[in-house]
């Protein structure tokens, strides 16, 4: 289950990447990673982490985790992605086993 947990976190670092910079992300690449059963789950868990991640002053975006900014969407995607995947990774690591935990 732990091992299961963590291979799915790291397939949702991306879309919480995505999520927090404000691109768009399709019902079908939360599908994708979480099955169509656990597509709302992955919402809920990339909701959670995404909105901890990222600010939003007027337009601008700012990271969270390290203070840095402005950053355009794409800007903001690039810097999750390479400077916190493993930060990302363990916030919904957290989210995913809350999510389990209340379901059993
Ligand atoms: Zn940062």
């Amino acid at each position: 289950m732990d091992s299961g947990v963590s291979i799915t976190a790291d397939k949702l670092v991306e879309l919480a990447a995505k999520r927090a910079s404000r691109i768009q992300v399709k019902e079908d690449e939360f599908i994708r990673v979480m099955g169509f059963s656990g597509k709302d789950m992955g919402k809920r868990v990339v909701d959670r982490v995404s909105f901890w991640i990222v600010t939003q002053e007027n337009s601008l975006l700012y990271c969270r985790l390290c203070g840095k900014g402005p950053f355009t969407k794409r800007g903001t995607f690039l810097h999750l992605t390479r400077i916190h995947r493993s930060e990302i990774k363990l916030m919904l690591e957290e989210e995913l086993r809350k999510e389990i935990k209340s379901v059993l």
